[in-house]
C-alpha cells in the first residue's frame, strides 16, 4: 500500500478525514485562530470532553472524539510559543508531530490533517516551521505504514507555498 502526503490550501475544519490535528494551547479550552474554528464546527460538546483531559503540556497530544465535524476524532497537540522561555523550541514543535501521528496510529487512523501548528498567534516562523512539520511527518510515516495519507492543510499562501517548495527537498 502506498502512502501520501498532499497539500492543500482551505478549511481544516471542512476535510473528510479520520482525524484532524487541532494547533491548542495547553489549557485545552479552546482559543482563536484554527482552534476557535475547530471548536464552532464541532459543537460545544467538544469542549464539554475537553475539561475532562485536565489540559496538555506543550509538544503532547490528546484526543478526542469530532462530534459535529466530518472527522472521526481531533488529536489536540500544543505547539511552543516561539517568543517564550521555552527550552528548545525546535524538539517541543517536533514533539508535536510525533506525538500526533503515534496518537492516530495507535487509534487505527489511517487519514490525518495537520494545521501548520505555532505559526498563527504562537508566532513561529514559517519555513522553520515547515521544514520540522515535513521531516517529522516522513519519519512518523515509515514508523506507522497504516496510517495511508497524510494532509498539511494551509490557510493562507504563504503557507501553502512554503510547503510546495519544501516537500520537493
Ligand atoms: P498557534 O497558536 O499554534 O500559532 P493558530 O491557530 O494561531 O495556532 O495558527 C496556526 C495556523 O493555523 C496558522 O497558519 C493559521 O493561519 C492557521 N489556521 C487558522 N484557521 C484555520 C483553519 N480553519 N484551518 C486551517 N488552518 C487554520
Amino acid at each position: 500500500m502506498g502512502q501520501v502526503i498532499e497539500i492543500v490550501k482551505g478549511d481544516i475544519t471542512q476535510l473528510s478525514v479520520d482525524a484532524i490535528v487541532n494547533a491548542a494551547n495547553s489549557s485545552l479550552m479552546g482559543g482563536g485562530g484554527v482552534d476557535g474554528a475547530i471548536h464552532r464546527a464541532a459543537g460545544p460538546e467538544l469542549l464539554e470532553e475537553c475539561k475532562t483531559l485536565n489540559g496538555c503540556p506543550t509538544g503532547e497530544a490528546k484526543m478526542t472524539k469530532g462530534y459535529n465535524l466530518p472527522a472521526k476524532y481531533v488529536i489536540h497537540t500544543v505547539g511552543p510559543i516561539f517568543f517564550s522561555q521555552q527550552p528548545n523550541k525546535p524538539l517541543l514543535l517536533a514533539n508535536c508531530y510525533r506525538n500526533s501521528m503515534r496518537i492516530a496510529a495507535e487509534n487505527g487512523v489511517k487519514t490525518i490533517a495537520f494545521p501548520a501548528i505555532s505559526t498563527g498567534v504562537y508566532s513561529y516562523p514559517v519555513r522553520e516551521a515547515t521544514g520540522i512539520a515535513i521531516q517529522e511527518v516522513r519519519r512518523a510515516m515509515v514508523r506507522y505504514r497504516k496510517i495511508e495519507r497524510v494532509v498539511f492543510c494551509c490557510f493562507d499562501d504563504y503557507t501553502y507555498n512554503t510547503y510546495l517548495e519544501l516537500i520537493k527537498e
